[in-house]
């Protein structure tokens, strides 16, 4: 166990308790101030010391900076690359809700959910988005609005929604429970808030060194598991929480870490030839079944 220098800045994001076990002492875009940690008190993994809004800012800034090195952004390329999480997000609405209700994608980036749920008829959905290139991008895609707006401002501007969705973001925030309860300000009483994580408790963690070495990564200030994620919405006051499981990545890619411990970055390969797809799903199944998919959702009352 240990207690890390710098207390405001080492102090655990859900609990605010101050007793940690390391993690990992690296991360896989090499920044070697941070480790990741599990706190002894709640159970939490994050990466500490918190970085501060200036290490925020050369981090982003650089990242810009690699990603104007190469060439323009390819819409069609990321946007298959992400069909199979866009394709499940809108059925898990379409099998929850009629078409009539407001739907509100926070974190939309280049808008991919927002487009393809507007296609299958929900009208009323809007996305939100603070980077402008990304706005920009995504508005020249979809007659659903791509607003410019920052959760924290409230719902004066934007009104208040019967669905909110955030996909892959609250792992990204500093204080995910504030978040959470500015969140909540934009649902309407009773709304549905669903958000999904990268799961801590993914079963290749155990079974792969390669994928644990290149699992943790700078951008990422919590990792939640199913636990950890019902705490912070508890505790932003979020009621009726139910957890699901997700396993986003087939056994291809299983195969391709165990055999070559390597990501499939280029093209990431979600399904399997059509004639093993049985072997698939239940490859899938198995993992949500006991909890140790790679992905996880909360589905909460505001
Ligand atoms: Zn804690």
């Amino acid at each position: 166990m240990v207690k890390l220098p710098n207390k405001q800045l080492s102090r655990c994001n859900l609990c605010g308790g101050g007793k940690f076990k390391l993690v990992k002492s690296f991360l896989r875009d090499d920044q070697a101030k941070f480790k990741v940690y599990d706190c002894q008190q709640c159970g939490h993994v994050q990466l500490l010391p918190k970085p501060t809004a200036e290490d925020d800012k050369e981090f982003y800034d650089q990242n810009q900076q690699d990603k104007n090195r190469g060439k323009e952004i390819d819409y069609e390329k990321l946007a298959a690359n992400q069909r199979f999480d866009t394709d499940r997000h809108v059925a898990l609405i379409r099998k929850l809700f009629p078409r009539k209700v407001s739907v509100l994608d926070i974190g939309a980036g280049y808008g991919f959910f927002v487009a393809a749920l507007h296609d299958a008829g929900f009208k009323r959905v809007k996305g939100i988005e603070i980077s402008r290139e990304r706005r920009t991008i995504a508005q020249a895609h979809t007659p659903a609005q791509i607003l410019e707006h920052d959760v924290a401002a409230g719902a004066e501007i934007i009104g208040r929604y019967d669905v909110a969705t955030l996909f892959h973001v609250l792992e990204h925030t500093t204080d995910p429970i504030a978040f959470l309860k500015q969140i909540k300000t934009l649902l309407k009483p009773k709304g549905t808030f669903i958000c999904e994580v990268p799961n801590v408790s993914d079963q290749l963690l155990a079974n792969s060194r390669e994928y644990h070495d290149f699992y943790w990564i700078r951008a990422h200030l919590n990792y939640f598991s199913g636990q950890t994620l019902k705490r912070a919405f508890t505790a932003a006051g979020f009621k009726k929480i139910k957890l699901v499981y997700a396993q986003r990545y087939g056994l291809l890619n299983l195969s391709n870490w165990l055999l070559y411990g390597k990501p499939q970055i280029e093209r990431p390969v979600f399904e399997i030839n059509r004639d093993y797809a049985a072997v698939d799903d239940y490859y899938r199944e198995l993992l949500e079944r006991k909890g140790r998919s790679d992905a996880l959702l909360a589905i909460a009352q505001a």
